[in-house]
C-alpha cells in the first residue's frame, strides 16, 4: 500500500494547454480520481463548457444544474454547486454546464472579470480546511476562463501529446504564463509537464519525451501516459479509469503520475 503524502495546505492544480485533445481533461479527471481514491481529498473545477470532465466523473450538468457558470458570474460560492462524486469517496465536482459557454463574452465587461475564480477558490478553501487538493479542467484556449484558472492559482499542469507537433504551441502557452508571471501572479510556475498517449513502439514517442525532458528537467514528470483504450472508453461510463478498470494500464499510470505530483507538494510549495 503506498502512501499519498497530503499537503500541509491545499495545492491547486490547472491543468492547461489551448490545444485540444491533448488530455487534459482525462488528466485532470483521473489525477483527481488517483488522489482522492487515495485517500486525499479533491474537489475538480469543470471550467470548459463542454463539460467533458463533469461527464467524465458523473456529475450531473444538464443546463440550469449550478455549475461553475453561477460561481464566476453570479458569485455563488463553490460549494452550492459542488456534487460529490458518485464513485469516489474523497472526491467532489464543480460542474460546467452549456451555459458557461458565454462566459468569455459575457466576461469582458465583468469588474475584477480576471480574479473571479481565484475570489471564489480562496473563499471556499477559508469555509473548507479539509481540502487538500483543487483540480482545474481549463478549455482548450486562453481565453478568460483559462486566465481565471492562471491567477487563481500558481501551479499550472501542462499535458503534451506523444506526436510530431507535440511542441508547436507550447511556446505560445509559455510566452501566456510568462505574461502572467510580470502581472497578474507572480507565483505562477509551469509545476509540471505531463506526456500523454504515449506508444512505446514507436521510437516518435520516446522522442517527444527525451525532448521535453532536455528543455524542462524539473517538470517533466517520468511517467508517461500509456496510449489506452480504457482511458477513453471510461467517459462513456461516467467513471474515470481508476474505478472503471483500476488494473489497466492506463490506471497504473495516473496513479504513478499522481503520486509523482502529491510527493511534490507534500512539501508544501503549493
Ligand atoms: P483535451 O481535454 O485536451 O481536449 P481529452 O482528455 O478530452 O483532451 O482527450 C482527447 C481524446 O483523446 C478523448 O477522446 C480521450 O478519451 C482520448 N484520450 C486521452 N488520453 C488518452 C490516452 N492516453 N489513450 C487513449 N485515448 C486517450
Ligand atoms: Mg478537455
Amino acid at each position: 500500500q503506498v502512501i499519498y503524502p497530503r499537503p500541509p495546505q491545499p495545492v491547486v492544480l490547472t491543468f492547461a494547454n489551448q490545444k485540444g485533445g491533448v488530455g487534459k481533461t482525462t488528466s485532470a479527471v483521473n489525477v483527481a480520481a488517483a488522489l482522492a481514491s487515495a485517500g486525499l481529498n479533491v474537489v475538480l473545477l469543470d471550467i470548459d463548457p463542454q463539460g467533458n470532465a463533469s461527464t467524465a466523473l458523473g456529475a450531473v450538468h444538464r443546463e440550469g444544474t449550478p455549475s461553475m457558470y453561477e460561481v464566476l458570474l453570479e458569485g455563488a460560492h463553490l460549494a452550492t454547486v459542488l456534487q460529490q462524486c458518485p464513485d469516489i469517496e474523497h472526491l467532489w465536482v464543480c460542474p460546467a454546464t452549456l451555459d458557461l459557454s458565454g462566459a468569455e463574452v459575457e466576461l469582458v465587461d465583468v469588474n475584477n472579470r480576471e480574479y473571479l475564480l481565484q475570489r471564489a477558490i480562496t473563499r471556499f478553501i477559508a469555509d473548507n480546511d479539509w481540502v487538500d487538493y483543487i483540480v482545474i479542467d481549463c478549455p482548450p484556449s486562453l481565453g478568460l476562463l483559462t486566465l481565471n484558472a492562471f491567477v487563481a492559482g500558481p501551479n499550472v499542469v501542462i499535458p503534451i501529446q506523444a506526436e510530431y507537433y507535440a511542441l508547436e504551441g507550447l511556446s505560445s502557452l509559455l510566452r501566456a504564463i510568462s505574461r502572467i508571471q510580470a502581472g497578474l501572479n507572480q507565483q505562477l510556475q509551469v509545476a509540471a509537464i505531463m506526456i500523454t498517449m504515449f506508444d512505446s513502439r514507436t521510437k516518435l514517442s520516446s522522442e517527444v519525451m527525451a525532448e521535453v525532458g532536455e528543455h524542462f528537467p524539473n517538470q517533466l514528470l517520468r511517467t508517461p501516459i500509456p496510449r489506452s483504450v480504457r482511458l477513453a472508453e471510461a467517459p462513456s461510463y461516467s467513471q474515470s479509469v481508476i474505478t472503471y478498470d483500476p488494473r489497466s494500464t492506463g490506471a497504473l499510470a495516473y496513479r504513478r503520475v499522481a503520486l509523482e505530483l502529491a510527493q511534490r507538494f507534500a512539501g508544501g510549495e503549493g
